[in-house]
Parts: C-alpha cells; structure tokens; sequence
C-alpha cells in the first residue's frame, strides 16, 4: 500500500524505533528493497534523488514502477514513495503531482528566512494532496573524491522556528553525519538530536546514515532519531557482489546475471540495518 510518511513516522517515533529510507536506482533495487521489507513485515521509505528520477526516466515512471511492484509481488506493508533532496519548489510539485506520497524540500544552503518561505510553498501544495513534507536545516556534509566538508550543525533556535513557521512533517537537522561512506570517526552530536527531539512533535531525520555502525545508528534513534536514510552502504554491497561476480564469470554477457549477482549482499546489507530495530 502506497501512504505518506506521516503515520509510519509517528508511529516508529512513539515506540521508539526507526524507519529506514532506502534510496532506489533503478527497477531492480526497488524489487528487491520492497521484497525484503515485505518479507520482514516492516514499512519502508523507497527514497528517489533527482538525478536517480532523471536516470529512470522521469516522475511519472518512478511511481508507475513502485505501484505496479507493490500490485504484481503482492506487497501488503505501508510504502512512502519520497523524493529525495528536492531542490526547488517545482520540482517537488512534479513529483506530488505524479503522485510521490512524500517529498523533501532542501534548500537548506538558503538563508533561513528564504528556506522557510520557499519551503512552505511547498507544505501548502503538499498538504492539498495528502503528501508529507521533509525539510532540512544546518548544513550537512559531504565526500567527494576523498575531499569532505563536514557541514555546519544545525541551531536549536532556529530549527524551532523553521518547523513553527514551515509545519512541516519532518525535519533533518545536521547533526554531524555526512552524505557518502567517510572512513573516519564521526563526531555526531547526540545531545543536539536530544534537545531538539525534546523541543518539536515531528520526526527526526538522520541523513548520512551510511558507513555508520550499527550501535552508532542504535545511539542515534535512542537521542530522537525516527527515520534513516540509507544510500552509499546498499551502494557499496551490490557493487562488491557485481565485482565479485564478473571476475569469476569473464564471459557473461546477460544483463540479469549481472545486476541480480548483487542482490544477496544488498539484500544483507538491508536486513541488517532493519534488524536494529529488533536488536
Ligand atoms: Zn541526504
């Protein structure tokens, strides 16, 4: 069943668990990602950027790929379709419009007093529709090419402000993690999640969730953290499977071989970060 995020955020976030975002590239990762959930009754945010949407083809062809999956495998536990790192205003509407139950808006390298405002012209399209809306507030950091920029942590001041005058339905804060598998020590402010989670109603997002370990992911969801977004660690699972596979297999040449020779690791790689709800 596609639905927003709304209740399986509140939900996860009274009982103090975790829901998983895990981003999708294509229509493989998707099966998998959905079968898997299925099979351990867990709800699930199927993540798209906007360069994976690109990549795939469009708005329209993401959400007929996610709805036929959900019908064709039979898949009964709740599945919010959200975009990932909205950068405008309008491409969020497309997204709503094309019928994605949940968006982000990030336009978080904006001014505060432009974020709030562009973000809630996006809240009030979004609400019309039934559509959760996520925003983002700090800076987060990043790695490219081994270069990393850790960001600027989020304000406490600031982030009530943004969510008293936005009404959105989530907020990430930055909080020290960053986006890509950064081989060092993290220095993620566990008290700052807590101050904040204590001060707001709605959900906590924790971006970067990737390259994290497990206890590290535990500490995070008991601080206030209710949704994690994964990416780089499924990423960097089915690329070693792949990698693995074509040299052993020089001369395969079937596109299904290759792709699904990541399946296993990326299914593992999966359960293991839903299991730390059970743990
Ligand atoms: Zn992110």
């Amino acid at each position: 069943m596609l639905v927003n995020g709304k209740e399986m955020l509140m939900n996860a976030k009274h009982n103090h668990k975790a829901i998983f975002h895990f981003n999708i590239n294509n229509l493989e990762w998707t099966k998998w990602i959905l079968e898997k959930c299925n099979e351990l009754n867990e709800p699930v945010i199927l993540g798209v950027s906007e360069n994976a949407i690109s990549y795939m083809g469009g708005y329209n062809v993401i959400v007929s790929v996610v709805k036929s999956l959900i019908n064709d495998l039979n898949i009964s536990i709740p599945v919010c379709l959200h975009l990932d790192h909205g950068k405008s205003v309008e491409s969020c509407k497309k997204a709503i419009d094309a019928g994605f139950t949940s968006v982000m808006i990030d336009l978080s390298k904006l001014s505060l007093e432009d974020n709030i405002n562009e973000t809630k012209k996006v809240v009030l399209y979004a609400k019309e529709k039934e559509v959760s809306v996520e925003a983002e507030i700090g800076s987060m950091g990043s790695i490219n090419n081994n270069n990393f920029d850790l960001g600027n942590k989020t304000n406490l001041s600031d982030c009530l402000k943004f969510v008293n005058e936005t009404n959105v339905d989530s907020i990430a804060p930055a909080v020290g993690t960053i986006h890509g598998i950064y081989k060092g020590e993290l220095n993620i402010d566990y008290k700052l999640i807590e101050n904040i989670s204590n001060s707001i109603e709605i959900p906590l997002v924790l971006h970067g969730g990737s390259g994290l370990s497990n206890d590290i992911l535990k500490k995070c969801i008991k601080s206030g953290i209710t949704k994690i977004n994964i990416n780089s660690d499924l990423q960097y699972e089915w690329s070693l499977g792949v990698r693995e596979y074509l040299n052993n297999n020089k001369e395969v040449i079937d596109p299904r071989k290759i792709i699904s020779s990541g399946e296993d690791k990326f299914k593992k790689m999966l359960e293991n970060k839903i299991n730390i709800n059970k743990q």
